[in-house]
């Protein structure tokens, strides 16, 4: 047996090989390593932790998520209030907030610290001799909640400062929110399970943020930037906020990379137009950079007079409606887009909008040839908002429902009590396709290698007609290699990580079976409290209902699903 020194010293440089990975994927999105080999870091250390429990810490990586969910939120006074930003609507409010503050200054000679103003949920962070002491939102800027161990489950923020010489107390103010990708990621999969959507990603940021349980907290892929220091036991800090952002980044946080100083209205008002037609199109903040001239300007009760943040218009335009598609999701729910004449909005290239469901399509009475108008803010999805009616042709059609499967031609089924127009069909291609796509997702077996255009070639060409069949290709293996565009590396490749991919965590598997209404976080309320498996199939709907979380319709699903003796079976092999 290894000495325990040893295993302390293993336990070590694991956790600093974890979070050094973390600082690679999450503040300089440059990952060294694949998520594969990150998991295996992570239960080798969790093993070695739990075997010797002696040497758990607060800091471990492994302490960012696990904890138990909260009753409530206790609240938490701020050590200084926490302003929000005054908004600039436009170029004419931007320059009198430009005035006011040179009058007041008295000098036009004065340094701006320019930033993206990221949208999403504010925090301030109280380090304690470099270890992170307790988190809490904003509130109403003088009591807010605390989050400490759901800020925890963030990997950009740092456990533990890794800095010698730091002041004994840091307070690091900062906005948590989600990437477009991952709430549009999000978005998706609670269409799939019919859940409610996230209006925009400051929505789900901040729905994100306010779980009492940080295990739904951990799943959800929150990001962190920082934008101001403080600290009751330090005053040396720089007197430039920028340098102040500097130093920031040099502890190990993220911040902004495309950030300026500058000094003219000229520049900063170029700035702004640079970023407005950016990919992001993220509105920015301006900030009196001289922390000594910043507490000359003062505050108002709400907004420091030093800041300003300054918005983008959304993005509007007209364009025609050219056809409403329908498509056929995994549980067999037809999904209508407007398709339309392209429009450049926010830095992008658009032609299609989701309309969600036909009540949409109602509210909207959309007909086909229709002027619409299309919206897309910032990071939002674009929307068709409304019709101009008056444009409409005396002849046009209304868009109506499909009344059969445009995929299979099975007949629609609309339940009376639901929105939603489904095939019901089992083996419409649809819906086989769509469940495998799930199935292999990232989220779900995580099969590397295995697309949503290779599930396509597969299907169409007969390797592939349910989920046994994936674990089957092995026996496949010199035809595979035949398929014109594979190699017998690629296919080999393939064939070893459908083989990795058994090795699933038990809540994954149950959400890869894509029984409707069971997103990840159901999946592991079934984790929790069926396993193994067995206990599933023969589920009773009394046993779902005294699972707190889970509620009529999904009980109800997820007993009809197991009903099925189809069903039973561990696509495994
Ligand atoms: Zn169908």
């Amino acid at each position: 047996m290894e000495s325990k020194e040893k295993i302390l010293e293993k336990i070590k440089s694991l956790r600093e090989k974890i979070e050094y990975h973390n600082y690679r994927y999450y503040v300089l999105d440059n990952p060294e390593i694949s998520d594969y080999e990150y998991d295996l870091l992570m239960k080798e250390l969790e093993k070695l932790e739990n075997e010797n429990p002696e040497f758990k810490t607060p800091d471990s990586p492994t302490q960012r998520i696990g904890e138990e969910p909260l009753k409530k939120f206790e609240n938490f006074t701020h050590p200084f209030k926490m302003y929000s930003l005054a908004n600039a609507m436009n170029e004419g409010e931007f320059i009198q907030f430009l005035t006011r503050v040179y009058k007041d200054l008295d000098t036009k000679n004065i340094s701006f610290s320019c930033e993206p103003k990221f949208d999403g949920l504010a925090v301030e962070l109280i380090y304690k001799n470099g270890m992170l002491e307790i988190a809490s939102t904003r509130g109403n800027g003088e009591v807010g909640e605390v989050i400490t161990q759901n800020i925890k489950t963030i990997k950009s923020i740092p456990l533990k400062i890794n800095k010698t010489n730091i002041p004994e107390e840091l307070i690091v103010y900062g906005e948590v929110l989600m990437y477009k990708k991952d709430f549009l990621e999000l978005n998706k999969e609670r269409e799939e399970n019919e859940e409610p959507l996230f209006a925009n990603p400051r929505n789900a940021a901040a729905g994100s943020l306010r779980q009492l349980d940080p295990k739904i907290t951990a799943r959800r892929k929150l990001r962190f930037f920082a934008y101001g220091l403080k600290s009751r036991t330090e005053n040396n800090f720089s007197n430039s906020h920028y340098e102040r952002l500097d130093y920031l980044k040099e502890l190990g946080f993220p911040v902004s990379d495309e950030r300026k100083k500058l000094s003219t209205k000229e520049d900063i008002i170029n700035y702004h137009r640079e970023l407005e037609n950016s990919r992001e199109n993220l509105p920015y903040e301006i900030k009196v950079d001289d922390i000594y001239l910043q507490e000359i300007l003062g505050y108002d009760a709400k907004t420091p007079k030093w800041a300003i943040a300054w918005k983008f218009k959304p993005a509007k335009a007209q364009t025609l409606l050219k056809d409403v598609e329908f498509s056929v999701g995994r549980q067999g729910t037809i999904t209508p887009t407007a398709i339309f004449e392209p429009v450049f909005l926010a830095g992008a290239k658009i032609s299609r909008a989701t309309l969600h469901n036909f009540d949409e399509v109602k509210r909207l009475d959309l007909h086909y040839d229709d002027t619409i108008v299309v919206e897309r803010s910032g990071e939002v999805i674009p929307k068709v908002i409304e019709v101009i009616k008056e444009k409409r042709h005396p002849d046009a059609k209304p868009v109506v429902p499909p009344e059969k499967c445009p995929v299979c031609g099975t007949q629609l089924f609309k339940s009376s009590d639901k929105v939603a127009l489904r095939c019901i069909n089992s083996s419409c291609p649809a819906i086989v396709k769509g469940s495998l796509k799930h199935f292999v997702s990232r989220n779900a077996f995580n099969i590397e290698g295995l697309g949503e255009e290779l599930i396509e070639r597969f299907y169409e060409e007969g390797y592939i007609k349910n989920f046994a069949d994936i674990f089957k290709l092995k026996e496949k293996r010199q035809n595979l290699i035949n398929l014109d565009r594979f190699g017998e590396k690629s296919i080999n490749n393939l064939l070893t990580s459908i083989e990795n991919s058994k090795k699933i965590e038990y809540f994954r598997f149950i959400y890869s079976l894509g029984i409707p209404y069971v997103g990840e976080e159901t999946a592991r309320l079934l984790a929790d409290n069926f396993s193994p498996i067995e206990k599933l199939y023969n589920i009773t709907k009394e046993s779902l209902l005294d699972i707190y979380g889970i509620g009529d319709t999904v009980a109800e699903s997820i007993y009809q699903y197991f009903k099925n003796d189809a069903n039973k079976n561990i696509p495994i092999t």
